[in-house]
């Protein structure tokens, strides 16, 4: 309101715009906060101390207050007619739209939106919607529908088919007959999409809490390749039963965490997402030639190399995923002090998470392990160094007599 009040004042017109109008007539509450006005940046700038430019593509302030930004853009006009631009919209030959800078109209602002419910405008003058392709009434029939012709739209920008499935998911719309049909065929122009890009987009795809039904329609629309190249090879292979099962429920798992407030991080996601591919670059390991530490190596960096082709993975995110992964067979040697050093591993936690995500998966031998971490974690530190000495001296493990007090997060 602060920002809508003071462009107005400043003799802007300003209105809030996209998700936040969309939400709040749902009926929940924003993620996020855009305002679209005819001032531009510069004079965005200018109003606000705590405003800041970004973006080259499409460039717009970004407002802050503490840990909340507010995006405010100016009205832009769909690429092409720029009579009144100040900078050019740059097409590429193929109709991708690479900056979109051509400031426009109210109404062209809104034909360049994705969605209809997206092109809603909320204007604080009389407090009344403005609707220019009429979002409120596919708004309450929960229908989305791509603004223009979708085959055109779709070309300008690719990543609207993964915003059609994200929304369709957070929204429980279904897709417009019209906006669905084109997303299988055209489904290839997102290798051309930067892999930083589709990094933000796999982010907002899978840690929005509808990770599970997000993934299963990617598949569907034949999206999921252009995300996750080499597991959705492994997924759709007729032998590829344990690794489905075992994707489904690493989102369930999350959806379940995220509704419950809980914590989730990227590196376990994307552990998960590429173990399918990181255990079939491990299945050419040669025992003879190569220690398990070396081929674990090989096997990850083989992963990540064909990943990051497709969609990038900051270095903070794809260390403790490795980390995850390299814990697994450690995990099996749980005998003496090495299973109170490795209890004490910072990555402990999401590596022993991810072990019960494979025993849940059906992998076999994995039940008497899981059930030994449950509960030496839950014993104190006297009880764990007795258990160790026992289960040293005597070379094979056993079990405590006490039972688990909760449930584990992923179970
Ligand atoms: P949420 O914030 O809940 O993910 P949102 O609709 O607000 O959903 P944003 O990514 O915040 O999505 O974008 C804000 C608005 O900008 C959208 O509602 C839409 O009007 C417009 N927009 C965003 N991305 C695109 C795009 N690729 N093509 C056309 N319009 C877009
Ligand atoms: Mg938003």
């Amino acid at each position: 309101m602060k920002v809508l009040y003071r462009l107005k004042d400043a003799g802007f017109d300003a209105y809030l715009v996209g998700g936040g109008v969309r939400d709040l007539l749902l009926g929940c509450e924003p993620k996020d906060f855009d305002i679209a006005t005819n001032a531009h940046p510069d004079e965005v700038d200018a109003l606000f101390r705590n405003a800041r430019l970004v973006g080259r593509r499409f460039r717009l302030a970004h407002v802050r207050f503490g840990r909340e930004i507010i995006e405010v853009a100016t009205f832009r006009a769909p690429p092409g007619d720029g009579e009144a631009s100040v900078d050019k919209a740059l097409q590429k030959g193929n109709g991708r739209i690479l900056r979109d800078n051509v400031y426009g109209s109210m109404e062209e602002d809104a034909e360049r939106r994705d969605f209809t419910v997206n092109g809603l405008y909320y204007n604080i003058r009389d407090f009344s919607v403005v609707d220019y392709c009429d979002g409120l009434t596919d708004l309450s029939q929960g229908i989305l529908r791509l603004i223009g012709d979708p085959v055109q739209r779709y070309r300008e920008d690719p990543v609207r088919m993964l915003r059609a499935v994200r929304f369709v998911a957070k929204l429980g719309f279904r897709l417009a007959p019209e906006t669905e049909s084109p997303i299988h065929d055209m489904a290839k122009l997102l290798a051309d999409i930067p892999p930083a890009r589709l990094y933000e987009e796999v982010l907002k795809l899978f840690m929005n809490g509808q990770a599970l039904s997000t993934f299963e329609n990617l598949r569907r629309y034949g999206l999921l390749a252009y995300l996750f190249p080499e597991t959705d090879k492994i997924l759709d292979r007729s032998d590829g039963d344990f690794y489905r099962c075992f994707v489904t429920h690493a989102l369930r798992n999350t959806d379940t965490r995220v509704r419950e407030g809980k914590h989730i991080t990227p590196a376990f996601l994307f552990a998960a997402l590429l173990w399918p591919a990181r255990q079939q670059h491990l299945a050419g390991w040669n025992r003879e030639q190569q220690t398990e530490v070396d081929a674990m190596n090989e096997a990850a960096a083989k992963t990540l190399t064909a990943q990051t082709a497709a969609v990038s993975i900051p270095k903070r995110f794809s260390l403790p995923m490795k980390e995850i992964w390299v814990m697994q067979p450690r995990l099996l040697r749980n005998s003496g002090q090495r299973a109170i050093r490795l209890l004490q591993h910072k990555r402990f936690r999401a590596a022993y998470d991810f072990l019960l995500l494979r025993h849940q998966a059906g992998e076999d031998g994995l039940q008497e392990l899981a059930e030994w971490w449950t509960n030496f974690q839950e014993l104190n530190e006297d009880e764990q160094s007795t258990l160790t000495r026992i289960s040293k001296n005597s070379g094979r493990r056993k079990k405590t007599k006490r039972k688990r007090s909760h449930n584990p997060s992923l179970s």
